[in-house]
């Protein structure tokens, strides 16, 4: 094997999940980097693997790093492994592939299972898009702070969890991100292995009755899509109602009541768009062409959709001069309710 770094993922709980190819490059290494020697020896064991191991973990990877480096510059390979699961992911792993990234020294993937995958996996949530938070703050301010800023987020997001800090977390959850789905992955692949499905509210209860035991992955469902519309919206859909044939005064009541935007601001901001629309069609034109432009459109508005109400409401600041130019070009102008 030449000088490379393998990243090797081991169980998360079953050793049965250990790969072929992971056992064969622990085999064939020159050493293992493990995040707790003792733990990693147990698996070594189990697969009748003899390899000497150095400890690398985050208290010691700023002097031990470094060395691993010398000795893969050195000619030697190296797997690293953590406790369960995949190096890298809230595990020690990540600054050892940046130094070997820096000193162009290989570096290969072992791939094993991820607690937050799996979890995710049977989260019975949108995984289509999701995100990987790993492990929250233990800070009550710090961890709210975390979580407001996760408040908008729409993906489904993944955290890990230690049992003695679940009902902190759960509450500090539901109190930031209201109501919504959780599912609570506890001891995955493991023989108390449970997946539960439930709501943050229930995720609260439950846990202020039973005392949470063994590893957790709590996957939360994203921040649900706003249902309000926006103004550009809310004009957007009256005029979608108006071309099937709703009059359009019926259609700003129905739109404002739905969004609550003011029916007269609805108005008023259709018509200056439809001026500005106009008036566009216009431009070099003078001040009277451009009205009878509007006239002619609004002509054509009324015969194809038989509602008028849209000329009077454009012309309420100058009626006079629209009725002139209209009544010359033989165009009745009538004047309608202002709109409130
Ligand atoms: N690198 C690991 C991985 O790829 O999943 C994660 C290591 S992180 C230090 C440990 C956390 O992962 C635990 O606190 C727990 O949240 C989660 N975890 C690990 N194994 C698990 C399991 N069998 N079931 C549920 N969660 C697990």
């Amino acid at each position: 094997m030449s000088a490379t770094l393998y990243v090797v993922g081991t169980p998360i709980g079953n050793l049965e999940d250990m790969s072929v190819r992971a056992v064969r490059t622990l085999q064939q290494v020159d050493f293992i980097a493990a995040e707790d020697t003792r733990v990693s020896l147990k698996l070594l064991n189990h697969f009748e693997i003899k390899k000497p191991m150095v400890s690398y973990h985050e208290h010691n990877a700023r002097e031990v790093g470094p060395q691993i480096i010398r000795r893969l510059q050195n000619g030697e390979s190296c797997a690293i492994v953590t406790d369960a699961g995949m190096p890298c992911i809230s595990d020690p792993g990540e600054d050892l592939v940046r130094l070997c990234a820096e000193n162009g020294i290989d570096t290969k993937v072992i791939p094993g299972p991820s607690a937050a995958v799996s979890a995710l996996a049977l989260s019975g949530l949108d995984t289509g898009k999701f995100v990987f938070e790993g492990f929250l703050q233990p800070q009550a301010n710090t961890r709210r702070e975390r979580l407001e800023e996760l408040k908008l987020e729409r993906r489904t997001i993944i955290f890990y969890e230690a049992p003695h800090k679940l009902c902190d977390t759960l509450n500090a959850m539901y109190q930031v991100l209201g109501e919504r789905k959780i599912t609570l992955a506890r001891e995955l692949t493991k023989v108390y292995e449970e997946v539960i499905r439930t709501t943050l509210s229930q995720a609260v209860e439950l846990y202020t009755q039973r005392e949470p035991r063994g590893e957790f992955v709590l996957v939360v469902q994203g921040a649900k899509e706003e249902q309000k519309l926006d103004f550009a919206q809310a004009l957007a859909l009256v005029q979608a109602l108006v071309e099937r044939g709703e009059p359009l005064s019926k259609a700003a009541k129905d739109v404002a009541r739905q969004t609550g935007f003011k029916k007269g601001e609805i108005y008023r901001r259709l018509m200056e768009r439809d001026v500005a629309i106009y008036g566009l069609s216009v431009v070099g034109t003078s001040l009277e062409q451009s009205f009878m432009e509007l006239l002619y459109s609004m002509k054509r508005d009324f015969e194809q959709h038989g509602d008028a109400s849209m000329i009077v409401t454009m012309f309420d600041n100058a009626y006079e001069q629209a009725v002139r130019l209209a009544n010359n070009n033989s165009i009745s102008v009538q004047r309608m309710a202002t709109v409130e």
